[in-house]
């Protein structure tokens, strides 16, 4: 999960890592105080989850009170990169002498963390990869005793630092570094990493993810990690507790079970079919995430001209028959739409037995087996 530039370099304090003086805020008002508390010149910076913020207007600077108060509320409500702007940053503007880059992500074919750092900073670091692959110096980091302090200060004296910018510079990438391992992030990057004309180092951006694997460990991005999934049809899955990608086809395909779901897909695709999403409710059904995953398909069949039928294919093994045709019948009813819905119902013979019973005067298309049902989307899908 990626966190903000605010929420990065509220990390960042905590660490050491020198930060700006700055206030987060929402509304014009609020940017104007900001700026006055500060008391001198400041940056105007948009929250949102990409970079690339400077070149795209998302990233101002303001003299007066009067105009941070302006320029925030031109850029507040605004889409920039295809996000839109909420919060602010209001910041000290920073004297530049120098721009770095610094950065810790993980290695996937060597299995460890590397640490990279630049001359070139401010700019993408995947450009200067690029560009100027000579003017990054990296150096892969044995995760089971972290970055040693000779570690950072022969990787820091590679890219030219001398004296003091060598020995502040090594203290930050130290510092970087246990902000990485000790909040379990696959990226932890500052870009740029600032001299300033004093000679301070300050991290005027920061970019942090957290690794989706470790997120249980942190309540507070827990909850957030649904809310910041941008495809709201995803997004909806996540909060129904079902697993679902959205893909481009016409038939809205659902199974209980990655593998049955996946081999539902492969089948369709191979019979020239053309699947609209993927969604795996998981095993051991209940009415609830039942009706969450019909729902989803049935609301989504609504808001989207492409999508001809729903497809569902449901093996009973553990998961109650009652329950399953109550969530797919609640679903329907609820959502009102005149898509078509093709059930293949398996599992425990008593169990088809049941939900065939029970779904019999619906107007649910049932089909025996799974050939049946996706023959039978596919006509439908045609027209
Ligand atoms: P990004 O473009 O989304 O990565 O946003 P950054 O926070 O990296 O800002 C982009 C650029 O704006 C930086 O490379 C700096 O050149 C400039 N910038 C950011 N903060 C300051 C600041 O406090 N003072 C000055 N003068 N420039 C800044
Ligand atoms: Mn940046």
């Amino acid at each position: 999960m990626r966190l903000y530039e605010y929420e990065g370099k509220g990390i960042f304090k905590k660490f050491g890592i020198p930060i700006p003086q700055g206030t987060l805020v929402r509304t014009g008002e609020e940017a104007r105080q900001a700026a006055i508390e500060i008391g001198k010149e400041v940056v105007v910076k948009s929250q949102i989850l990409t970079g690339g913020r400077g070149k795209a207007g998302g990233i101002r600077v303001a003299k007066l009170p009067e105009d941070a108060g302006k320029i925030a509320q031109g850029i507040l409500g605004m889409e920039l990169e295809g996000y839109k702007v909420n919060s602010l940053l209001i910041e000290e503007k920073l004297n530049i002498t120098n721009e770095l880059y610094m950065g810790i992500t993980v290695d996937g074919e060597n299995g460890a963390p590397v640490a990279m750092v630049s001359t070139e900073g401010g700019v993408e670091i995947e450009e200067v990869v690029k560009r100027n692959p000579e003017k990054i110096a990296s150096e892969l980091i044995n995760p089971l005793c972290g970055i040693r302090t000779y570690e950072a200060i022969n990787l820091v004296r590679q890219i030219g630092l001398t004296e003091r910018t060598l020995t502040s510079a090594s203290r930050v990438l130290c510092q970087l570094y246990q902000v990485f391992a000790l909040n379990d992030a696959c990226v932890a990057e500052i870009n740029p990493l600032i001299i300033t004309n004093e000679g301070n180092m300050v991290a005027a951006d920061s970019r942090c993810e957290i690794d989706d694997n470790s997120l249980f460990k942190y309540p507070e991005y827990k909850d957030l990690r649904i809310q910041r999934i941008e495809n709201r049809w995803e997004r909806e899955g996540a909060e129904g507790g079902v697993n679902y990608v959205d893909l481009e086809g016409n038939i809205a395909v659902m199974a209980n079970g990655a593998g049955l779901t996946m081999s539902l897909l492969d089948t369709i695709k191979a019979n020239g079919g053309s699947p609209a999403c993927f969604l795996d409710t998981g095993g051991g059904l209940s009415r609830e995430r039942m009706k969450n995953g019909v729902g989803l398909l049935l609301r989504k069949a609504r808001a989207d001209q492409r999508i001809k039928v729903v497809l569902l294919m449901v093996r009973m093994m553990i998961s109650p028959p009652d329950a399953v045709t109550e969530g797919i019948m609640e679903a329907i009813e609820e959502v009102q739409v005149k898509t078509p819905v093709v059930a293949v119902m398996r599992g425990r013979t008593p169990y088809q037995k049941r939900a065939r019973e029970l779904l019999e005067n619906s107007a649910v298309i049932l089909c025996p087996g799974i050939e049946e049902g996706i023959r039978e989307a596919m006509k439908i899908a045609k027209g």
